[in-house]
């Protein structure tokens, strides 16, 4: 099987693929400075999973979905700002945590990067709102509505998904 055979998951599914960006999660090395999330991009019209993702998947500071998109950008042989009209039209983004709106180190903000395709991300969905931990409080949703993206919540694996996001961080009562 080459590296790059996803599962088979039946369209409309939400949970199913939220479920396999969480297994994209589980490859992050834990780290007590962010979150292990996983994400993918999803082409509705053909039900195929276009490039997966996972924080820290590729070099540099890299969330999960920077990381999808920039495969993909690698994959057309463009820059990550030219990708948006090379993607089909109905694309979508499952992300086991909302996409950040602040980055403390100054990189672009997932959410800019996903209103930057041009429309070509009809709807994100996310397995759990971004805890508040580490940049306040996330406008991210608001900003992706108003570029016209749907924002809906997937739920059902919160617990999971936490579990794998804060892996690496110290537990409550530790100092
Ligand atoms: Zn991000």
């Amino acid at each position: 099987m080459p590296a790059t055979a996803h599962p088979v998951i039946q369209a409309g599914d939400h949970k199913a693929y939220l479920e396999y960006a969480l297994s994209q999660a589980e490859k992050s090395p834990p780290k007590p400075t962010n979150f292990r999330v996983g994400a993918l991009v999803l082409d509705v019209d053909t039900n195929t999973i276009l490039a997966t993702g996972y924080t820290l998947e590729l070099e540099g500071n890299t969330h999960a979905e920077q990381c999808c998109f920039l495969k993909l950008a690698k994959e057309h042989d463009v820059a990550e700002d030219q990708l948006g009209p090379l993607l089909p039209k109905n694309s979508v983004l499952y992300t086991t945590m909302e996409p950040c709106n602040k980055r403390l180190s100054g990189n672009l903000p997932c959410t800019e990067r996903i209103v930057s395709l041009e429309g070509a991300i009809k709807t994100v969905y996310v397995g759990v709102l971004e805890p508040e931990k580490f940049v306040g409080q996330n406008e991210g949703r608001k900003k992706l509505e108003d570029a016209g993206i749907k924002v809906e919540l997937v739920g059902g694996l919160e617990d999971r998904i936490l579990a794998v996001a804060t892996a690496g961080h110290k537990q409550t009562g530790e100092v």
